[in-house]
């Protein structure tokens, strides 16, 4: 099922929502300045790639927010130097989830809540069997199954807890050592790499 609507799907209506600390920035712990990001290898080279067959979404837990550690103009500014970090163009992402909420408040959009993809899939009109979760968590994870899309972990070499990987092994939820192997692998369909945009592509390849 998965795969036949993946084949059909236009660029349009295929997804990927990312997760952002340890899956394109390297994870400062409650980041709030904007000299502190780093790309991880090959963040910048895999969101080139990935673009070209899908509409990309930026889907990150905050609670630095709601802890008071830091407001959204820090955040902003954090996000604004990983978009120039990236240079990939603007804009990169069709839409951006920054989930404020802090854990044991009631969760709007934090994940594991699969609102913000939910409210993605309607409002962009989204083929949920073609649209991906990535992330290196297993909240990350969680708000793809709930969300009834698929999801992938990322590593980028930190290992993976034991009951997180007996969660992914019995929901059968692929991982990958960084996020361009995710990316190559769900692009490895000959199908959807064919049906890419040759004019988004021309552009992104650098
Ligand atoms: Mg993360």
């Amino acid at each position: 099922m998965h795969n036949a609507s993946e084949k059909s799907a236009p660029r349009q209506s295929r997804a990927l929502f990312i997760d952002r600390d340890d899956t394109i920035i390297r994870d400062a712990c409650y980041l709030d300045r904007p000299e502190g990001v780093v790309l991880l290898p090959g963040a910048r080279r895999a969101l080139q790639r990935a673009r070209r067959t899908h509409r990309l979404f930026l889907f990150s837990n905050q609670s630095g927010i709601g802890r008071g550690y830091y407001g959204w103009e820090q955040a902003d500014a954090v996000n604004a130097r990983m978009f120039r970090l990236l240079g990939i163009g603007d804009p990169l992402f069709d839409a951006v989830c920054m989930a404020p909420e802090s854990p044991g408040r009631p969760a709007v959009y934090r994940k594991p809540s699969p609102r913000f993809i939910l409210e993605c899939i309607d409002q962009f009109a989204l083929d949920p069997d073609a649209c991906w979760m990535v992330g290196d968590r297993l909240s990350d994870i969680q708000a793809g199954l709930r969300a009834g899309i698929r999801a992938a972990l990322v590593t980028h070499g930190n290992p993976v807890a034991p009951e997180l990987a007996d969660y992914l092994r019995a929901h059968a939820v692929p991982v990958y050592p960084t996020l361009g192997d995710c990316v190559a692998a769900i692009q490895a369909d000959p199908a959807v790499a064919a049906r890419a945009d040759p004019r988004r592509a021309a552009a992104s390849v650098g």
